[in-house]
């Protein structure tokens, strides 16, 4: 008997026999643009090649930790060696200190930190810090924002939850999110003393990139101050990826609870949240907002996270956000030398795409753009030039220092082609 040959196809009809969708996470089954998943064989510096052996350029990058590119070499060989010395002990390790102290270093007023395996589990983990904190039990969140997939979080989420049009979940009982105020990006909300915490993106990359109108963040830090109401920062995105103290170095405001997940790990699953010392003596050991993880503080983990945070250099921010500039500047001219109406937004080294006139300001634009039916088309137009956007239109681009200038001429070339194709 002959092996069938491996396909894009074929592995996804037999992946669907036994998982949901055939992934493992609801964006990667391509159910919003329609048609087959590339199935991924390997991937380095820029590009990822499927089993069929077709290279694209990515700009997925694992939607964020691939901040170096794909297979770093320092990165894998870190991993190489912690691997050699054991995968997980259940036993504190000198890595997890100086991860710790490497995130604490570079981000001001961060001075305690608990490392976990997810952005799912920092924000969820996080949100239960402020509660214990506080005393208080509700908790108001920006709708489009997106913060893991704990029960609390999902109501009015981006990313995937928009994606596959879900306005909520299915499996999340009423009383838990009762306790969850959902309010329109870009407008202060109304807090009072039963708030414990205030969750933000402070650049919102998951309903597309909807930026804060200047001066948005400053008053949601007041309107907390005001009320008692701890704010917290979720930069499982922003985080090392805008500035080398991520959103908080970016805008120069300090919030008093910090999410981490993606590039910290460097590819592997990683996670964390963090505050002062004062705001962590609540968590178990010491105080009593339990939170725990067999694989929490993971060594190969904590080895990829801290050797690509070390390579992440103020050299690195500034080439990070030229290449984004370029890639940005690149599209919109794309899009306008073929007559497409589109918004390339840009903060730092994060890159949006909307096929409308103006800048969306919150998730109901942001969704009435997404909506249009013109990304889909677009998305395959580039796949089929062999450039790999992600598979659904809530998601931003993620250039990497991988990405040369030529790989971004070679990407504008091919929307030049895509764009004209519309
Ligand atoms: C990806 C993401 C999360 C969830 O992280 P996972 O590692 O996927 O659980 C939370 N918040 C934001 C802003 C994210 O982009």
């Amino acid at each position: 008997m002959t092996n069938p040959p491996v396909t894009n196809k074929a592995l996804f009809a037999r992946g669907q026999a036994v998982m949901p969708g055939g992934v493992n996470s609801p964006v990667r089954s391509f159910r919003s643009v329609g048609g087959t998943p590339y199935f991924v064989d390997n991937a380095e510096g820029p590009y990822v090649w499927d089993v069929e052996g077709n290279r694209y350029i990515d700009y997925v990058m694992s939607y964020g930790p691939g901040i170096l590119g794909h297979s770093n070499v320092a990165v894998i060989d870190a991993i190489q060696q912690a691997a050699g010395r054991g995968t997980s002990y259940g036993a504190p390790t000198l890595g997890e200190i100086e991860m710790a102290e490497e995130l604490c270093a570079r981000v001001p007023g961060l001075e305690m930190i608990r490392l976990v395996s997810s952005g799912t589990e920092a924000t969820m983990s996080a949100i239960r810090l402020a509660r214990g904190a506080t005393g208080r039990d509700k908790i108001v969140k920006f709708a489009g924002h997106y913060h893991g997939h704990a029960d609390a979080l999902l109501a009015a989420g981006g990313s995937g939850v928009a994606n596959q049009g879900l306005s909520g979940c299915d499996g999340v009982p009423a009383n838990a999110v009762a306790d969850t105020v959902v309010v329109p990006w870009n407008v202060v909300p109304e807090l009072d003393d039963s708030v414990a915490v205030l969750v933000v993106e402070p650049v919102p990359a998951n309903m597309g990139l909807v930026p804060a109108r200047d001066g948005f963040l400053q008053e949601l830090r007041a309107a907390c101050d005001a009320n008692g109401t701890l704010l917290m920062f979720d930069e499982v995105i922003t985080g090392f990826r805008l500035a080398r103290g991520g959103a908080t170095e970016w805008f120069g405001i300090q919030p008093d609870i910090w999410a981490f997940g993606k590039v910290i790990g460097g590819g592997l699953p990683v996670g964390a949240y963090g505050a002062s010392t004062e705001l962590m003596q609540h968590i178990a050991p010491l105080g009593g907002v339990y939170q725990a993880g067999t694989l929490s503080g993971n060594p190969l983990a904590t080895a990829a996270g801290l050797t690509q945070l070390r390579l992440l250099t103020p050299d690195a921010y500034a080439q990070l956000e030229a290449t984004a500039t370029r890639l940005q500047a690149g599209l919109a001219s794309a899009f306008a030398g073929a007559g497409v109406t589109a918004i390339v937004p840009r903060v730092g080294p994060l890159v949006g795409l909307f096929f409308t006139d103006t800048q969306p300001t919150n998730f109901d634009e942001a969704q009435a753009a997404a909506e249009n039916g013109v990304y889909p088309r677009f998305f395959h137009q580039m796949l089929d030039r062999g450039i790999a956007l992600a598979p659904g239109a809530y998601e931003a681009m993620f250039p990497s220092l991988a990405h040369t200038d030529q790989v971004i001429d070679t990407t504008i070339a091919a929307a030049r082609e895509a764009a004209a194709a519309l």
